[in-house]
Parts: C-alpha cells; structure tokens; sequence
C-alpha cells in the first residue's frame, strides 16, 4: 500500500482492534469469528504431506530471513542488499535470475512440468518511519527523504512479503521434477512510489519486460494486516481501490472583503465545488453499483480578513473500485467544479492524476481457489469488504487474471496491533508458515487444476 495512500479507514479502526470480539470491522473488512491465534500457523493446512513436511523444514529459515530484513529496511529503488539476498536464494536453487529490473527488480525463473506458468509477486520496499517496536531485531537505520534526516522501516511489512515468497521458492524447487508447471518470482521494487518519477514498481517492471518473454497464466499475491494471526482475506471483484489525486484551481478578481461585487469571489465559489463534488457519489452514480469516494484534502487561499482573494486551490483524493466508474467520475469532477465555477463568473482548472489501478481479483480465478484458501486457513478463510487503500499489484493483475490476499498479522496483545504504516506497525511472525502455505497451494492447486 502506497504512502502517499491515506488509509483513514484503517488508522481509525484499527485502535479499536479487539481480537476477542466476535465481529468487529478491521480496515473494513467483517472479521466474521474469534480466531484462535497459532490455529494455523503449525498446520500447513491439507497439502500433499511431503510439500507440508517441507514447509515445515523451511519456516526457521523464512522467520530468520524475515529479522534480517527487518532489520535491514531500504527505500523503493534503492533495495540493493534484499536483492542481493533474494538473487542469491533464487541461484542457489538454481533458477534463471534476472535483476536489475525496474531498477531493483529480481525475477526468478522455475521451470518444471508441461502445465501452467503461476507468478507469485512480493513487493521489497520498506518507508521513511522511524521504528518504535521494541524487538530485538528492530529497524535503526536512517536516510535522508525528501531533505529530512528519517528512520527507516519496514512499516508496511512488505519484509514478511518477502521471506514467505524467498520461503515459498525454496519449497517449490524442492519439488524437482514433480512441480507440475512454472513458476515466475516476481520481487518487486518501490510499491509505495518513489518522488520525482514518472515509473516505477510493477508498472515499469511490466514497460521493461517482464511479461514479455513468458506470460504467466494467473499472478498470485499478499499483504499482511493487522487482523488475527491464522486469518486470510479476500473477495471477489473489486479488492482494492484506484487511488487518483486532483487538483482545481478556482480564479475570480480580487476585492475588497466589503465590496465583494467588485471583484468575483473564488472562496465562495470553491465552498460550492466543494460540496459540488459530493453530489457526485451520492447523487449522480449508482451506488450500488461499488463504492467511490471524493475527499477534499486542502483548500487554500487568502491572505486576512477584508481581502477577497483572486485565487483558491482545492486538493483532493478519489477512490473507486470499477474502472468505468473511475472515467465517469473523473468526467463529472470536471463537468461539476467548471460549471459552478462559470456560473460565478470564475474558472475552474481542473487536473487530475492518476494513481494505482482498481485492484480487481479475477472472479473466475477466486471461485476456482476459494476451496484452496479455505483448506489452509479453515475458519480463518474470510470473504470481505473492498478496502480503500491502493497496491500496485494491480497492474500485474491488469495483465493476466489475478488473485490477492491479505495473510491477518496481528498479535494476540491489542497492545501490538497497529495499522501497516505506524512506527508501531509490528507483524507476528506465527503467521509466516500460513502465508508460504497459501501462495504453495494456490500455485500447486492451480497448476494440478483443482
Ligand atoms: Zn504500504
Ligand atoms: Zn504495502
């Protein structure tokens, strides 16, 4: 999930995580029953015996590799030693290993029978937060962003995304000759973006290439969160939002704040866009259709009290969860602030940038490994609500049909749980061997059919 994402809607809900609730809203996905922690997390739930066996062998390996990231964060782009470490696991296990995509990128190439090509993708960014979980193998390391002097963490958890994926390859190669397909790696730099870029992450790891020479037949992905350790997440159709910025500039005269017909009034003028553009979600598109938001982030203009200015901006966010919807609705912000805005006899310059695509699961692809999911997490399996936030797994997913998970990493001490992006942010490592079962048998249920 992006940084310059706001997660509201789980900043606010997450303080009140109670995991003995029977049914409570996290992030916005129904927490439908009381889990009880570690259920999953020593049973690699319903797999072939030899790949559980050595799931089971793999997991100290993928919790010591999950510390040393930890404690080992890097910027998007600028994941030089965890690509080292993932190229390094990925030749010792004797795939073909490209690196350097995307500048950071690793993709791993593991061929076994005549069947399908499964990609597994994990993102390797950590973000500019200083760390304040108290654990051994807490993150000290700083850098400098954005000209501040800042820690840096893995505050997004995306180390775990990576152990598991590092975990995940290592049981599937040992597979040998009895992998019924292959599988691509896909280690991706910079999911939180980057500044001053035009491209970056799974967007310019698609532009140079990666599809290109082999295109999987499905992708497969996860995030950890802060629901229970033993739950998995998922649902349908729209996952996880588009997230697009806009900005409108309003332009009047300025005047006297006693005699405003003298000039035209551009904060009045924005009010009425402001409240404009929430007409537009719950009066102009079909609300059942999914669920959009407009927010308004800043408004600024003026300088003191008698002085009508001549200029206002307004910046925003918008959230949607269907691509038309997304074009529709880009339309109407236009359409809406221009108009209230000639009829004051102001302007309205409207500029809207796009952000990450609608995450969509592949409808087909869930029904077809829903009883997978269901089999390693039993009644941790959960069918969700849309989550407002944005990954840019999304385009990997635009590709070829795509499926993604959030793996619940959330401690048993309410103390512990704190939303992805919180120097507080802390995931339970119990849920590792949970999250190298799920993408194992999604990759060999898929492979095999089932
Ligand atoms: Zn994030
Ligand atoms: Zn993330």
């Amino acid at each position: 999930m992006p940084l310059t994402d706001n997660l509201t809607t789980l900043t606010t809900l997450m303080s009140k995580a109670q995991r003995k609730l029977l049914s409570t809203t996290l992030g916005g996905i129904l927490v439908g029953a009381a889990l009880s922690a570690g259920a999953a997390t020593d049973s690699p739930g319903a797999l072939d015996p030899a790949v559980a066996a050595k799931i089971k062998d793999v997991t100290p390996q993928v919790v010591a590799w999950r510390r040393d990231i930890h404690a080992n964060p890097e910027l998007g782009n600028q994941e030089f030693r965890t690509s080292a470490l993932v190229a390094e696991h990925l030749r010792t296990l004797g795939m073909e290993v490209q690196t350097g995509i995307a500048n950071t990128g690793v993709i791993g190439i593991l061929r076994g029978g005549d069947g399908p090509v499964v990609a597994l993708r994990a993102d390797m960014d950590g973000l500019p937060v200083t760390e304040q979980v108290d654990i051994p193998f807490a993150s000290k390391v700083t850098t400098e962003y954005n000209g501040e002097t800042v820690g840096v963490m893995h505050a997004c958890g995306h180390d775990n995304h990576v152990a598991i994926l590092m975990g995940v390859a290592e049981v599937l190669a040992g597979m040998g000759d009895d992998l019924p397909g292959t599988v691509m790696f896909l280690f991706q730099p910079a999911e939180e973006g980057v500044l001053d870029a035009e491209e970056w992450g799974a967007k310019q790891m698609l532009s140079e290439g990666a599809f290109d020479d082999l295109k999987p037949d499905v992708v497969f992905g996860l995030h950890v969160f802060p629901y229970p350790v033993g739950m998995i997440a998922t649902r349908p159709e729209g996952l996880m939002a588009a997230a697009d910025r806009y900005e409108i500039v309003v332009k009047g005269r300025q005047t006297h704040g006693a005699m405003p017909w003298g000039g035209v009034d551009p904060i009045v003028t924005a009010s009425q866009i402001v409240l404009g553009l929430q007409t537009i979600a719950s009066r102009q598109v079909d609300v059942t259709n999914a669920p959009s938001i407009i927010s308004v982030g800043r408004i600024e203009g003026g300088l003191r009290n008698n002085i009508i200015p001549g200029e206002v901006e307004l910046e925003g966010t918008i959230r949607t969860f269907d691509e038309n919807m997304r074009d529709d609705i880009h339309e109407r912000i236009r359409n809406t602030a221009e108009h209230i805005a000639a009829s004051a006899g102001a302007t309205a310059e409207v500029s809207i940038i796009k952000g990450y695509p609608v995450l969509k699961n592949d409808t087909a692809l869930y029904k077809r490994m829903k009883p997978t999911l269901s089999r390693v997490a039993g009644k941790g399996f959960l069918e969700g609500k849309p989550v407002t936030g944005a990954e840019d797994f999304s385009y990997f997913a635009n590709e070829v049909p795509g499926l993604f998970l959030f793996l619940g990493v959330g401690s048993d001490d309410p103390k512990l749980v704190h939303p992805n992006h919180s120097p507080l942010f802390y995931a339970d490592e119990r849920a590792l061997p949970l999250g190298v079962t799920a993408l194992t048998a999604l990759t060999l249920d898929f492979m095999q059919g089932r």
